[in-house]
């Protein structure tokens, strides 16, 4: 489960065209990170997988069903928000347990999967605590958990670590990537950030104006950069 195909994906927003038709195929279980400049389209790509844009053109398909026209509550992925998206006045609990109280699940089930994300993101001692009385890693784990307790095919996560101090970000990214081993899930991780990229990617995808420059392993990057666009993106000797 976690297998994200694109084929010949277009995005135009009015008549300037975002995203020119992509190929791209994500693999099971894969750590997929979308790098580039600002403006290069890394989080329109991903909103067009969560469904949360349409596409102008092409299909998207998981798991080797169609899922160009399917909204994002049933494409079955998990898209992660800066934590800043948490409910204030709630408990850690309440702000996990609420994508499954929307979807109506039974209670014990909800439980189950509550103390599930906890053990695997180290809160089981701060679900009765609210928000703000988390240090803002805390925060972000919580954000991620409400993702974890959907028991998605993808997580998908859109630069979540931007707004977390420079000391922090390196603790998170390590967390990160200890959940993506523990979850054994496909994760998809947009960053302008070379260091995530480099540090977190099983595959990194290089992005300009929308375009793959290219694709490929942090080594083969480093090693075999195409042009010195990805050369000076990835800093890389070419
Ligand atoms: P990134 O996440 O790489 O910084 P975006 O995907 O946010 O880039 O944006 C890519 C391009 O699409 C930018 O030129 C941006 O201005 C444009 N864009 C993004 N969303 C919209 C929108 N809803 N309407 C019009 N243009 C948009
Ligand atoms: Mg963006």
């Amino acid at each position: 489960m976690g297998r994200i195909t694109l084929d010949k994906v277009t995005k135009k927003f009015g008549d300037v065209e975002v995203i020119p038709p992509l190929d791209l195929t994500i693999n099971d279980g894969e750590f997929v990170v979308f790098v580039g400049p600002s403006g290069c389209g890394k989080s329109t790509l991903l909103r067009l997988i969560a469904g949360l844009e349409d596409v102008t053109d092409g299909e998207i398909r998981i798991d080797g069903k169609p899922a160009t026209d399917l909204p994002p509550a049933k494409r079955g992925l998990a898209m992660v928000f800066q934590s800043y998206a948490l409910y204030p006045h709630m408990s850690v609990r309440k702000n996990i347990a609420f994508p499954m109280k929307m979807a109506g699940m039974p209670e014990d089930e909800q439980k189950r999967r509550i103390e599930n994300a906890a053990r695997a993101l180290n809160l089981t001692d701060y679900l009765d605590r609210r928000p703000g009385q988390l240090s803002g890693g805390q925060r972000q784990r919580v954000a991620i958990g409400r993702a974890i307790v959907r028991e998605p095919a993808a997580f998908l996560f859109d630069e979540p670590l931007s707004n977390l101090d420079a000391a922090l970000r390196v603790g998170m990214r390590m967390e990160i990537s200890e959940l993506h081993k523990k979850l054994d899930t496909t994760m998809i991780y947009v960053t302008h950030d070379q260091v995530e990229a480099m540090t977190m990617a099983d595959k990194i995808v290089v992005l300009r104006a929308g375009n793959i420059e290219q694709v490929g392993s942090p080594l083969e990057l480093y090693r075999n950069p195409r042009n010195t666009f990805v050369a000076g993106f990835i800093g890389s000797p070419k």
